[in-house]
């Protein structure tokens, strides 16, 4: 519904516009028309003026005139001149009237009673005399001296004939104050004679039917009967107004050009509606695109809200949103804005230890290393408040710049995991390596020695008689001489030579060294420190015998280990509390 209401007041802005619009182009239009033909008159008149003065100086050349005047000769030729010109120019109706110097008529090519000369030479205007409108031009003749004037007189009809050329109907109106005296080839209307016999009847006839008086002090034009009327003023000499030029076309003709223009005015409106119309349809329906897509984030959001893990959208640096299982963990912060009012990123709780993500990491951002080490498994340690806990971290891209990050809080996981890994590789009792781990390194070991040129050799302790110990103090205390034990050759050698429990009172210790004597004098210490040693938990000494192999490349771990045995058996057999050392020979 509201759609539709939406179109409609579109649709109804429009029409208004084009209606308004065009209205607007009539009335340019008429303004135009009146304008131009004001012009044309304007122009008319000036040329008839010019046209008539300079027939006028023309003709005062002929020197029959001043002969004429001087010696009355009789054959002037005026009245041929005037025929001819009607016959052969514009000019039809061309009166001359000779004066002598004293204004006194001396010779007229059409009489009239009562002419209104020109006050002084070459005037050009427009003059009235007793047969309507006229353009007069009196020019001095000379010979030694004026001599007399030469008067031409010629009519307006040429305006009124022009103007039709145009498609404008025209006819020329007295001023009233003028029309009285005058009766002859007059037309009144309203009291106007109207002196011009050009004019069509249709015309005359709409003038008889309008208020003329009206339309001739009116500063606007008029619309009647399907035309636009104007008149045009005429002044004398004097600057009076002497009439009027009144003038009309047809609307329909003052629009011909206009009405194509006007269908197209229509047509880029209709196209202008359509656009606005469409442009509205694409704005509903990617409005309701939007809603939709809002409605399926909602249901999105309220999935994330229900998860256990923690999810976050972010840019990396900021984040964007965080379902709700971010504020059970950052209980102090509520909603987002209320968090990014203190922090922009989660990895401001990032715990800087190694093995964890870390807010930089090897030069790039948390986020990126994330994402570009999407197959490991990598952990981030979220410190907030008294809390600490372990979260395996995923990332996804979901639009540039914009991540999917979720932590799964895997602490027990994580912690049980240390466990198993410190179960594989440490004896819990002494807390030296176990025998699983020995298998696991021994090899890399060997390696190692090969690649650094080194010695490497494997020495192998076992206690004396410890059986008697267990059977005389019992279980107990054997497991304390045994952590002491431990703990004696732990202190005895680097931490890069690792030591093993590799049975109940076994150890073996690899050992790399560029002095072979270096070594057998530091365990040929140890075994005299166990001999000497106190014991806090039994009265008698105790001691061990060590057995020693050195690798060479191509020995297996099981052969060096077998090698070290055999020379551990052998300190046994010769007597306990000593080292031996097979050396180097395969067969020893
Ligand atoms: P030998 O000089 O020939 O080595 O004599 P021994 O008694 O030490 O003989 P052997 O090494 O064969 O005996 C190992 C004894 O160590 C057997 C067992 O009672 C004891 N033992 C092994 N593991 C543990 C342990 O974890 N705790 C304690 N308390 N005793 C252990
Ligand atoms: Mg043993
Ligand atoms: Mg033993």
């Amino acid at each position: 519904m509201k759609r539709y209401s939406i179109l409609f007041v579109l649709f109804a802005i429009f029409l208004l516009i084009t209606y308004i619009n065009i209205e607007e182009i009539e009335s340019i239009l008429i303004k135009k028309f009146i304008h131009q033909t004001d012009q044309k008159i304007a122009n008319e008149i000036q040329l008839k003026k010019t046209t008539t003065l300079a027939l006028a100086i023309a003709t005062a050349q002929d020197k029959r005139l001043q002969e004429y005047l001087q010696k009355k000769r009789q054959n002037l030729s005026l009245l041929d001149l005037s025929y001819m010109l009607r016959r052969y120019t514009r000019f039809k109706n061309i009166h001359f009237t000779l004066l002598d110097p004293q204004s006194n008529i001396v010779y007229a090519t059409k009489s009239c009673q009562k002419l209104l000369h020109l006050p002084a030479p070459y005037q050009g205007d427009i003059i009235r005399d007793c047969y309507g409108l006229h353009f007069a031009a009196l020019v001095p003749l000379k010979g030694d001296r004026v001599v007399g004037y030469l008067e031409v007189l010629s009519q307006f009809n040429s305006i009124v004939k022009d103007l039709k050329g145009f498609g404008i109907d025209a006819a020329v109106v007295l001023n009233k104050k003028l029309s009285a005296d005058t009766k002859e080839l007059s037309l009144s209307i309203d009291g106007y004679k109207i002196v011009n016999q050009n004019s069509t009847q249709m015309f005359l006839k709409l003038l008889y039917n309008f208020p003329l008086e009206q339309l001739l002090t009116s500063s606007k034009p008029f619309s009647i009967a399907g035309k636009i009327l104007y008149r045009y003023p005429l002044y004398d000499h004097q600057g009076e107004i002497i009439g009027w030029v009144v003038y009309a076309k047809n609307r329909d003709l003052i629009y011909a050009n206009f009405i194509n223009r006007a269908v197209l005015v229509r047509l880029a409106f209709l196209v202008l509606l359509f656009a606005a119309a469409l442009f509205v349809v694409i704005y509903l329906v990617e409005q309701a695109k939007a809603k939709e897509q809002q409605k399926q984030l909602r249901y999105l959001y309220n999935i994330l809200d229900n998860l256990e893990e923690i999810v976050i959208i972010t840019n990396g640096k900021k984040m964007e949103y965080a379902n709700r299982a971010f504020f059970r963990y950052f209980d102090g912060f509520t909603n987002i804005d209320d968090f990014l009012l203190y922090h922009s990123c989660i990895c401001d709780f990032f715990a800087e230890e190694k093995g964890f993500l870390t807010a930089k990491i090897e030069n790039k951002s948390w986020i990126e290393y994330v994402l570009e080490h999407k197959n490991r498994n990598i952990y981030v340690k979220l410190v907030y408040k008294d809390k600490e806990a372990i979260f395996q971290v995923k990332a996804n891209k979901i639009n540039t710049d914009e991540y999917v990050v979720i932590f799964i809080n895997v602490t027990q996981e994580y912690q049980k995991e240390q466990e198993l890994r410190t179960m594989a590789t440490i004896d819990p009792l002494t807390k030296l390596y176990n025998r699983y781990y020995f298998e696991k390194i021994a090899k890399k070991k060997m390696e190692e020695a090969l690649l650094t040129g080194s010695f490497l050799l494997f020495a192998m302790i076992d206690i004396d008689h410890f059986k008697a110990i267990n059977d005389t103090y019992g279980h107990r205390v054997g497991d304390e001489v045994l952590k002491e034990v431990a703990a004696t050759i732990r202190k005895r050698f680097r931490q890069s030579d690792p030591i093993f429990r590799i049975g109940g009172e076994e150890f073996l210790i690899i050992l790399q060294t560029s002095s072979i004597e270096r070594v057998l004098q530091l365990l040929e210490e140890l075994r005299e420190e166990i001999a000497s040693k106190d014991f806090a938990m039994i009265p008698k000494h105790i001691t061990i015998s060590i057995g020693v192999a050195m690798y060479q490349e191509g020995d297996s771990v099981q052969y060096l280990y077998e090698k070290a045995d055999k020379a551990l058996y052998q300190a046994k057999k010769e007597g306990r509390n000593r080292l031996i050392f097979t050396g180097g020979e395969r067969n020893g």
